[in-house]
């Protein structure tokens, strides 16, 4: 009898179902995890691990367990995952238990549930067996790059403690819209950089940065202080509504998954209007996208829409 992995991924584009693959692959990303991936792995996660019990943990990398953890991985068998949550990029199982397991992706850190007649995934750094009454299923944490860690510890009202320094973000119901308007407005940085700026507002990466100064029409190296407050505010509903479309399709950095869909690639890419676009015409006025240096990364901005 074949084994048939139940669990599916639903693909969405622009509120439409275009596809529906097997969950071998759920949580594939590559590139560094911005925000709204790590929202789409908390969701994926929280979709099919809730209930399970973890029947045994296993580490194989000695950096895929953060030092400070309470305990190896095997202190969290016989624990049942309640929910999983998350602020900034710090995930966590919520365990029937004042302790969480914690996960931070780092650059590369994927979790997959493999499916026994594909090959198994590289870079496996920590496997998890799970059941739920007679449901079996098996999680694995690869990372090639091994940023990324996983480690057990106290809960602090409802926050692990390696995620009590982050600032809120755009999806967590604490986010203060006019506070972060007036901090962005106070500072004397490129807007750019203010964006990216965790202790403001936690979440905006390089790529979301780009792409929402592209839909408030601002120049990355305008100073923050120099626009009005509504410009601002235009700025950050922006970055909200660009990483909230990112959640719905899933993330930009699922190329991968989708190439083991149907070998078409990065549906979401296709929809940037601006990062990684050098050259490109902009999809508002037609002229070209250009790049330009910032610190050690890029800036992608149409020199007609964001005059600076
Ligand atoms: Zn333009």
């Amino acid at each position: 009898m074949r084994w048939e992995n139940p669990i599916r991924f639903y693909w969405y584009f622009q509120g439409n179902l275009i596809g529906i693959a097997p969950a071998d692959y759920l949580v594939f990303t590559w590139g560094v995890p911005e925000l709204p991936e790590v929202e789409t792995v908390r969701r994926g996660l929280a979709q099919f691990t809730t209930g399970f019990t973890i029947a045994a943990a296993e580490g194989f990398h000695p950096r895929v367990l953060k030092p400070a953890s309470l305990g190896p991985l095997g202190s969290v068998v016989g624990a049942r995952i309640k929910s999983v949550n998350r602020r900034g990029k710090f995930l966590w199982f919520v365990l029937d238990r004042d302790q969480a397991l914690v996960a931070h992706l780092g650059m590369s850190g994927q979790f997959l549930f493999p499916r026994k007649d594909r090959p198994e995934p590289g870079h496996v750094r920590a496997r998890f067996a799970l059941k739920k009454g007679l449901k079996r299923q098996e999680l694995v944490y690869s990372d090639q790059r091994t940023f990324g860690w996983l480690s057990v510890e106290e809960m602090h009202d409802g926050v692990p403690t390696s995620a009590l320094h982050i600032a809120v973000d755009p999806f967590d119901a604490a986010f203060d819209r006019d506070a972060v308007i007036t901090a962005m407005k106070s500072r004397k940085a490129a807007i750019k950089s203010v964006i990216l700026n965790q202790e403001i507002m936690s979440g905006v990466g390089n790529i979301y940065a780009d792409e929402s100064l592209w839909r408030a029409r601002i120049h990355p190296e305008v100073a923050a202080n120099e626009l009005s407050v509504r410009k601002i505010g235009t700025l950050v509903d922006a970055a909200i509504e660009v990483m909230a479309e990112a959640v719905e399709v899933g993330g930009t950095s699922f190329d991968a998954m989708y190439i083991n869909v149907n070998g078409e690639s990065g549906f979401f890419e296709t929809s940037l209007a601006a990062y990684g676009q050098e050259g490109e015409p902009c999809p508002r006025c037609g002229r070209q996208i250009r790049r330009i240096a910032f610190g050690n990364r890029s800036s992608h901005f149409c020199p007609k829409c964001q005059l600076k």
